[in-house]
């Protein structure tokens, strides 16, 4: 009995997402994600698929997330015809989130040729009908139920509280001597809004492979989040100014309006307009809807599943022309548009047109990688260049850590514990140095038998 595991994704760093399981005669896929950063390295990391696709016998998939689910249509374009197995709700997710990254890199595509900046980053990656293939072949598996992929090899999904559907992979060898691979995926926080805590599998564990986004930090509480939240709304309005939140299509955006829902209820925010600019937000939030028996029982119980996400200063706007309009509004107003880390997308436009007048605020509520438009901002660049052009940058800026959809430091620590019997290996993925680090001392603390970050491309004989 081989078992061989290679790491070709989010080694060392956090997006890109793709480790490749080599078990009970398949090869399987833990991932396929897409790389997000420098335009132009990521588009030559994301380009090149590190092994025949055709060869593939399944994919395993965490959640929907692009940094997990980006290269599926990748897949599909070189050849792969296996089953893609995910929850209902990532699949459902997936239907929406992929077709939109498929038009979004044809759309960057046109935009960059019109203005005569053609390269090799402005060729798109796939095409909606690769993304539509996608979907063909796309599985839905509760959490908690067995899926055989071998007569020696079957896997469950555990709740991984990250996203809507995000889900912990809990893989079983039975040939031979055992082995079971426990692969955390994206892990979410105690008492985020909307969605359930984390459920992680239990017992002992011969190979783990764990996130370590924020391996060395510690996030502020929800409920510090939402006060901080509130406090920075009524600011801006004050100054009449706008308040431009990058934000994930996928949760965050959810979780925010879910957020000044709350706080305009109880009167801590002023009556101010608020736009949801993504139509990939409108659709990912219908997804929401359709799947009520993922939230958490307060939401439940309180009834409020159809009105979760809607309220009258609430605003979803689809067309372009619609998001054009926002370019002259007057006064005060809240302007949350995807993507999260500001590298594609209508969030982009709003940079240009808004990011000059120091009376606004951007306000990020999620993670910026390395070399990101988003984590520029967020380290203070006074000038930031948008599809080629620089734009001053005198906006205020702000960072909320009590909306991160990953768990910190003391929450992995408890994940890990819950886990409960000893773990023999830890892989230490998706993090940049330092946090990858931080989480392999960790590990090391809570007594696991060897601990490794991988490199891009390293292969291991388990
Ligand atoms: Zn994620």
């Amino acid at each position: 009995m081989t078992i061989q595991l290679t790491f070709w994704g989010a080694a060392g760093q956090v997006t890109g997402s793709l480790h490749l399981l080599e078990a009970a005669g398949a090869r399987i896929a833990l991932d396929a994600g897409l790389f997000q950063g420098r335009r132009k390295e990521a588009a030559e990391q994301n380009r090149e698929l590190p092994f025949d696709a055709r060869r593939l016998d399944a994919v395993v998939l965490s959640h929907a997330h692009m940094d997990h689910s980006g290269r599926l249509p990748l897949l599909t374009r070189h050849g792969f015809r296996g089953p893609i197995y995910a929850t209902p709700a990532t699949r459902d997710l997936c239907a929406v989130m992929l077709p939109d990254s498929a038009q979004i890199q044809e759309r960057d595509a046109e935009y960059l040729e019109r203005r005569g900046k053609k390269g090799p980053e402005s060729e798109p990656l796939y095409s909606l009908a690769d993304a539509v293939a996608v979907q063909e072949l796309m599985v839905g598996i509760p959490y908690r139920r067995v899926q055989h992929l071998r007569r020696h090899l079957r896997f469950e999904f555990t709740d991984a509280g990250h996203i809507l559907g995000s889900a912990s992979v809990d893989i079983r060898l039975t040939e031979g001597p055992g082995h079971r691979l426990v692969f955390s995926g994206d892990l979410g926080r105690s008492g985020l809004p909307i969605i359930r805590d984390p459920d992680p599998p239990s017992g002992p564990v011969d190979t783990l492979i764990i996130e370590s986004t924020y391996g060395d930090r510690v996030h502020d509480s929800v409920a510090q989040g939402e006060e901080k939240l509130g406090e920075i709304v009524r600011r801006v309005a004050a100054r009449g100014g706008k308040l431009l939140i990058p934000a994930f299509a996928l949760g965050r955006t959810q979780e925010i309006v879910y957020a000044l829902h709350a706080l305009h209820r109880r009167g801590a925010i002023p009556t101010i307009p608020i736009y949801v600019d993504s139509p990939l937000a409108v659709d990912t939030t219908t997804v929401f809807r359709m799947h009520p028996e993922l939230f958490d029982r307060r939401e439940h119980l309180a009834g409020q599943t159809s009105a979760l996400f809607d309220f009258p200063l609430l605003q979803y706007t689809q067309t372009v022309d619609d998001s054009k309009r926002l370019n002259t509004l007057n006064g005060p107003a809240i302007i949350i548009s995807a993507s999260g880390m500001a590298e594609a997308g209508r969030i982009l436009h709003h940079l240009a047109n808004h990011a000059g007048d120091h009376r606004n605020l951007i306000l990020f509520v999620g993670f910026q990688a390395e070399h990101t438009l988003g984590r520029r901002i967020q380290d203070g660049a006074d000038s930031i260049k948008v599809y080629g052009d620089m734009f001053p940058r005198r906006a205020e800026v702000e960072t909320l850590t009590g909306y991160s959809a990953h768990a910190d430091r003391e929450g992995l620590r408890s994940w890990v514990r819950a886990l409960g019997g000893p773990i023999s290996r830890a892989f230490v993925v998706h993090g940049e140095a330092g946090p990858a680090l931080s989480m392999a001392q960790l590990l090391e603390a809570e007594g696991v038998g060897e601990v490794i970050v991988p490199r891009q491309g390293e292969s291991f004989s388990l």
